[in-house]
């Protein structure tokens, strides 16, 4: 057993006394050896608060032969153009440490290391005092970061640094994988790096393995998936045997995470809701067979299927809960429609759920078309109505003298009742929490559910954002439909862009010009949009009609843009991304979207959905800085405005060659990862520790198999065999409940 290196310990803001104020139930680890109040407090502050915690503070990276370069190595990957990883980690020993003014009185630290295969400066231009009192000639160091040839030179600039000692230099060639912790700048405060976080895994991992790594799992699901037993795996994971043994360990501890987060699913799903009485519709109905010989154009396999997907669930007993995910233009629409009428042929109201007043004007609009001559009435529901029409509408929702009800939020406050509310369908849900969705589900009675989005996402998110949902897919698009071209142009190229969108004007059609959020402050979002209004206006489209749409705006001016727009009184839009739900304008054939590079590729995919919805050819034109803008942006080195520009462009590329949402959100997911994708914080996805979005798909998808499979032979988690579940589930929402009211 190893006992805490002896230090000069550093000052550090905490003070023993806050601690003890702050009571011992907030940092209990300080009972544990090797864990002082100062200690306590800094992991306290990474969010490790018990010696579980502690035991499941999962490495951030590991040192092993097959992540560290040997210098020589890195150096001709740098010579050549293809295939250089973003980080690179070496091993290597300090030489020599200099700090050195440039001609324009910039200090900075150079510190020079090698290896055996060769030679490295790290460079600092802050913390040089620091790193000058923390090394010395030497030490032996892993660092890691992007890499860069300057001068011939092989350079790290602010490399992360770790130090190790001369027998975990060795190990490493001997084949053993030393895990390196994240350290926080408190923690390195009090002590803790990352070496000594090892040191202290070791002595901890020794006397609590017993109490605090118990199994969770049932012996036939470790055997199934060929899991290594808890215990085992948070070992491993710390102190690696072998790779493959890592490997395994790893792998386990992402099954476990989410294997209970898909219990909890799977529980809500089979249990909670469907415990619930719903309606069970007839699902034979002459208003939707009406429609449908009217239509004038035939559903397309993947309606067809969602359709009986849908109808199935609703001549259920049980409360419907289906997602109705499709690309933009892929048909959603008509599909939610022949439900609806479905639920109007059984005597029922339905609520049509749209996240803007534009939309639902819309849709209300779309419907009303689509039900010409059916007996059905469509009204809307918005918030900004005069309170005698408001009061007239609540009256006909009251006493079903409505059929559909279109609109937004406001459809669910207090004082709006339904006669008979039997199917609630909700458009672009990505806007909607999991929270909103409980919230409209408990108004009361027992509605079916269908949400609809149009922002494709992968699978692996749908698994665990809406996984408990049901979720029918359109994958298809509408035959004869004109696939949008898309291309990449430069700012360089802008006034070729422009008298492209002029000639598209002459010929009758209309366009969109998109500015981004810049930032995320309102104010300058406007100031962006109504500028470059105002410039378009004057200098480059004088004799043409333009109109302005952001989110400043208010409803109704917002809707007058829209319908002017829509009219054609209006050729160019200019407008934020608050075009970018839904909204349909068949004549506009032409979209440029500048900034490109600011937006998310889900995001582009969006907006570009608003082109191409009528018989003419469409096109998108992603405007992005020239390239030597890239270069401009403070504070990046050449290599960094590089792989920006590289990164930047290789994800517009990406637009360029694909119309496939499913496809682009993949992308996406890969490259900004899923927070992003979702779109918003409140999107209601889950933070894993272990498991990761991008990568872990197949995990994800055996872990909810395993979760839904014990829950729907034993849903009550009662048998004895699902003791040990049942007990970690129990323990795992505690956990959870704890952290949202630390939260
Ligand atoms: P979404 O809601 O999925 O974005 P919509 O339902 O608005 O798509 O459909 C886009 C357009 O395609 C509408 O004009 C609709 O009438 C038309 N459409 C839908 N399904 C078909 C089909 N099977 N064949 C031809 N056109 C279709
Ligand atoms: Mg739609």
């Amino acid at each position: 057993m190893t006992t805490p290196t002896k230090r000069a310990r550093p000052a550090t803001e905490i003070k023993a006394e806050d601690v003890k104020n702050a009571g011992a139930d907030l940092f209990p680890l300080q009972f544990v050896k090797g864990i002082g109040p100062a200690r306590a407090a800094a992991l306290a502050e990474a969010g490790i608060r018990t010696v579980r915690d502690l035991l499941l503070f999962t490495p951030k990276a590991y040192l092993d032969r097959r992540t560290v370069l040997p210098l020589r190595q890195t150096r001709l990957l740098l010579g050549g153009e293809e295939g250089i990883p973003d980080q690179i980690t070496a091993i290597v020993e300090i030489r020599r440490m200099q700090i050195l003014e440039s001609g324009r009185g910039q200090k900075r630290l150079v510190i020079r290391v090698s290896d055996q295969t060769g030679e490295a400066n790290l460079v600092f231009f802050q913390g040089a005092q620091y790193f000058i009192k923390s090394y010395q000639v030497g030490d032996i160091l892993a660092i890691s970061g992007p890499a860069e040839l300057f001068s011939g030179m092989l350079q790290w600039t602010h490399p992360e640094i770790e130090k190790l000692e001369e027998e975990e230099k060795g190990l490493i060639h001997s084949g053993r994988i030393i895990p390196q912790y994240r350290e926080t700048a408190r923690m390195k405060s009090a002590g803790l790096s990352s070496r000594s976080v090892r040191k202290l895994m070791e002595a901890t991992f020794q006397r609590y393995v017993a109490e605090e790594l118990r199994e969770t799992l049932t012996d036939e699901l470790i055997r199934e998936y060929n899991l290594l037993p808890f215990a085992d795996a948070v070992y491993q994971m710390h102190f690696p045997g072998d790779e493959e043994l890592l490997q395994r360990a790893l792998y386990r501890m992402k099954f476990e995470e989410l294997f209970f987060f898909e219990l909890g699913l799977a529980y809500r799903k089979e249990v909670e809701l469907s415990a619930e009485p719903g309606i069970s519709f007839d699902t034979h109905s002459t208003l939707a067979r009406r429609l449908l010989d009217q239509l004038g154009f035939e559903l397309t396999s993947a309606q067809r299927r969602s359709m009986k997907e849908i109808l199935a669930d609703m001549e259920k007993p049980t409360a419907m809960n289906r997602l109705l995910q499709g690309d933009v233009g892929s048909g959603k629409t008509i599909v939610a429609v022949l439900a609806m009428l479905v639920a109007v042929q059984n005597g029922y109201q339905c609520a049509m759920m749209v996240p803007t007043e534009i939309l639902s004007e819309q849709h209300t609009r779309t419907l009303q078309r689509l039900l010409e001559g059916l007996p059905v009435k469509v009204t809307q529901l918005v918030g900004g109505q005069k309170k005698r029409i408001r009061g007239e509408i609540l009256y006909q929702l009251r006493n079903h003298e409505t059929n559909i009800i279109v609109g937004t939020h406001a459809l669910f406050q207090q004082e709006v009742e339904y006669a008979n509310l039997g199917l609630v369908v909700i458009d672009e849900q990505h806007r909607f929490g999991v929270e909103q969705r409980a919230q409209l589900r408990n108004k009361g009675r027992r509605p079916d559910t269908l949400i609809m989005t149009a922002t494709p996402i992968p699978r692996t998110l749908t698994m665990t954002l809406y996984g408990d949902l049901d979720v029918s897919i359109i994958d298809e698009l509408p035959a004869g439909r004109k696939p949008i071209r898309t291309a990449i142009r430069f700012e360089h190229q802008l006034d070729t862009v422009w008298s492209f969108v002029r000639s598209e004007v002459m010929a009758g059609r209309q366009a969109y010009v998109v500015y981004p959020l810049v930032e995320k402050s309102e104010k300058l979002e406007l100031k962006s949009a109504v500028e470059h209004y105002e410039f378009l206006k004057e200098s480059t489209f004088p004799d043409l009609r333009l109109g302005l749409l952001h989110g400043q705006m208010l409803w109704y001016e917002k809707e007058d843009t829209m319908r002017d727009f829509l009219e054609r009184k209006v050729d160019i839009l200019i407008a934020t991304t608050v075009i970018e739900v839904g909204i349909d304008v068949p004549n506009a054939s032409v979209m440029v979207i500048e900034n490109a590079e600011r937006f998310g590729l889900s995001q582009l995919h969006q907006l570009r959905g608003r082109v191409g919805r009528g018989a003419d050819q469409s096109y998108c034109i992603l405007l992005t800085k020239d390239h030597y803008r890239y270069q401009m942006r403070r504070g990046l080195s050449p290599n960094e405005a590089r792989q920006e520009r590289r990164a930047a462009i290789r994800r517009l590329a990406a637009m360029a060659e694909t119309n496939d949402g499913f496809r682009i959100s993949e992308i996406d997911l890969e490259l900004r990862g899923p927070g992003d994708v979702v779109g918003t914080r409140q999107s209601g996805l889950p933070e894993f520790r272990h498991a990761n979005l991008v990568t872990d798909g197949p995990i994800v998808g055996a872990a909810r198999d395993a979760a839904f499979g014990i829950i729907r032979r034993d849903p009550e988690l009662a048998l004895p065999t699902n003791q040990r579940i049942a007990k970690a589930f129990q323990e795992s929402l505690k956990r959870s409940l704890q952290y949202a009211d630390v939260g």
